[in-house]
């Protein structure tokens, strides 16, 4: 008998594992594909070339998760992205985004003046609007309908915290929330190259083209700080692929005694009397433990691992109507030579070289969603590439290189036909875009893996192909997040808890739902709610 076991081993769920040993608790990781990670991996993807499969960079992951774990030791180590981003434009225009303010603002003048004093003061605002979220990330959302004491001392607190706000800034932060980056971006800037810039870097994974409301979030979210020394708009390669860390995380997990198996597909979560009683695995295998936490997304813990009947039909029915859908899709290039784009300067050195996004104006994001929304496979598409071999040639064998290409914008049904007949004509149109910007690559292909919303939900157990479990829109967060009334970690069912991205704060590589859930089950289990329950 465990006291928690966790079911599935993606960076969450290894987080959240981890906390619990260290709380104190026997706890058992059970994971159904053969590695550990989820989407934070790194997998071999040609003999000898490893690719970060999935997620490629890392911006979010808590400094206080990689401090507490002792992730350095543990082997993770991560090298900062300068430029933080690089926008490819179509006529042959390289523009970085240095990581330097005042080397990012040098960079802007070149193309607007007034645009590169309007930066200094809206990213001074913005940083300002990011640092009144940031304490909002390792901890459950208050409850807005509290009855209890403790309940009501949260939303005191969290009303603190907004106590020398202004109302211009109460205004922003509103404007930001729900408003639409295409006319955040309008409003402030004159030049549609330094507008571009922004867009790359900021409506990354979620529904919704440029103009739609809800897409200025992405400005607050990619300002919480993030890397082991706490920088606001952080970017890191991590050595070693994004599985590194996994490793390391797992790592950790396991010095405090936390037990892992993979190949260990969940079928089902034991419930009786509406409490958790451990799990059933595909195999049939009964294992019993006092809590269960789930890093499986909520659509597929609770339409798929629990019996309907066992929980509320309001909740069933909130569940059903998360907005996942897609919309993102990756392929994984290894290649004979480094891909050369046009316009990178001859001065850049390999780090400089690594990152480059294809989106050549708000126009055409715009335009890409709306052909995706209604089922189509856009012909001409957003990708964002790494060429991660270039920050760390461990990736590869000497010569050659890694590139992994994020696709913003497809659709997780399509209007016609299957992601199975589909797959390879997205892969062809990825490379057929990114010809136009490094006509190399093409001929250097030595392995091209297509991952469509399918894959990354039948290989990853991503439900509807969603990176976020559950798409990053106001109305899907904080005390929403996964669904209104259950944002604390725990379900209806007692002793059942969600510890991953679908969880307050939401999907990115954070580590955050996995601490926040290991430290509600802590306190719970604290206060002794378990101990004769669930036996
Ligand atoms: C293509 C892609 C690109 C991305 N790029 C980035 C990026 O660059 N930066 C960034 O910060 N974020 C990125 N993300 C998002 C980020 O990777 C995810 O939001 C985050 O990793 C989710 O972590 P998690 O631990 O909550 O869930 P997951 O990683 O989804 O882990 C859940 C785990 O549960 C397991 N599981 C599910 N069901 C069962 C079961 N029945 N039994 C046992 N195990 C089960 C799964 O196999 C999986 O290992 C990307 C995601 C994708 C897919």
């Amino acid at each position: 008998m465990y006291d928690a076991i966790v079911v599935g081993g993606g960076h969450n769920g290894l987080t959240a594992a981890a906390y619990l040993a260290r709380g104190g608790l026997k706890t058992l990781v059970l994971e159904r594909r053969e590695i550990v990670g989820g989407c934070c991996v790194t997998e071999e993807i040609a003999p000898g070339c490893k690719a970060s499969t999935t997620s490629y960079i890392a911006s979010m992951l808590r400094p206080e998760v990689i401090k507490d774990l002792k992730l350095a030791e543990h082997g993770l180590r991560m090298v900062p992205c300068d430029p933080a981003i690089q926008v490819a434009f179509p006529e042959g225009r390289v523009v970085p985004w240095w990581a330097d303010r005042e080397r990012a603002v040098a960079e802007f003048r070149k193309h607007s003046a007034n645009d590169a004093e309007t930066f200094v003061r809206v990213d001074d605002q913005l940083k300002k609007l990011a640092r009144y979220l940031q304490p909002f990330f390792l901890e459950p959302p208050p409850e807005i309908d509290a009855r209890s004491v403790s309940g009501w001392g949260d939303l005191f607190r969290v009303g603190k915290r907004f106590r020398n706000i202004s109302n211009v800034e109460i205004a922003q932060l509103v404007a930001l929330l729900t408003g639409s980056l295409g006319e955040f971006l309008d409003r402030n800037y004159e030049s549609e190259t330094i507008k571009t810039m922004f867009l790359a870097n900021n409506v990354y994974g979620k529904h919704g083209g440029p103009y739609q409301p809800g897409t200025a979030i992405g400005l607050l979210f990619h300002l919480l700080s993030g890397g082991e020394h706490e920088l606001q708009g952080f970017y890191g390669h991590v050595m070693g692929g994004m599985g590194a860390i996994s490793e390391a995380l797992a790592a950790s997990g396991r010095k405090l005694g936390v037990e892992i198996r993979t190949s260990a597909p969940v079928a089902r979560i034991d419930t009786r009397n509406e409490n958790a009683r451990g799990v059933i695995l595909e195999d049939g295998t009964e294992i019993r433990a006092r809590i269960v936490l789930s890093n499986a997304d909520p659509k597929r813990t609770f339409l798929k691992m629990i019996p309907e009947s066992e929980l509320p039909a309001e909740f069933v029915h909130a569940i059903r109507g998360i907005k996942m859908a897609g919309p993102c899709a990756k392929v994984n290039l290894a290649l004979s030579e480094e891909p050369r784009f046009t316009g990178t300067p001859a001065s850049h050195t390999p780090l400089e070289r690594t990152f480059y996004t294809i989106v050549p104006s708000l126009e055409f994001a715009e335009r890409c969603y709306d052909f995706a929304k209604f089922g189509g496979i856009p012909e001409e598409l957003w990708v964002d590439c790494v060429i991660a071999s270039n920050a760390d040639d461990t990736l590869a064998p000497a010569g050659t290189h890694i590139m992994t290409c994020f696709v913003q914008y497809v659709p997780y049904k399509l209007r016609e036909g299957t992601w199975d007949e589909k797959r390879e004509v997205l892969g062809d149109r990825v490379i057929r875009k990114i010809a136009e910007y490094a006509p190399n690559v093409p001929n250097s292909i030595i392995a091209r893996q297509v991952l469509t919303p399918l894959d990354l939900e039948r290989t990853y157990g991503l439900t509807e192909g969603n990176i976020f479990h559950g798409d990053l829109t106001l109305e899907q967060l904080f005390f929403m997040r996964p669904v209104a009334g259950w944002s604390q970690y725990r379900t209806p069912i007692e002793g059942l808890y969600l510890c991953g991205a679908g969880a307050h704060p939401g999907g990115g590589v954070t580590g955050a739902p996995g601490h926040n859930a290991a430290q509600q089950a802590l306190r719970d289990w604290k206060k002794g709610r378990f101990k004769a329950g669930a036996a």
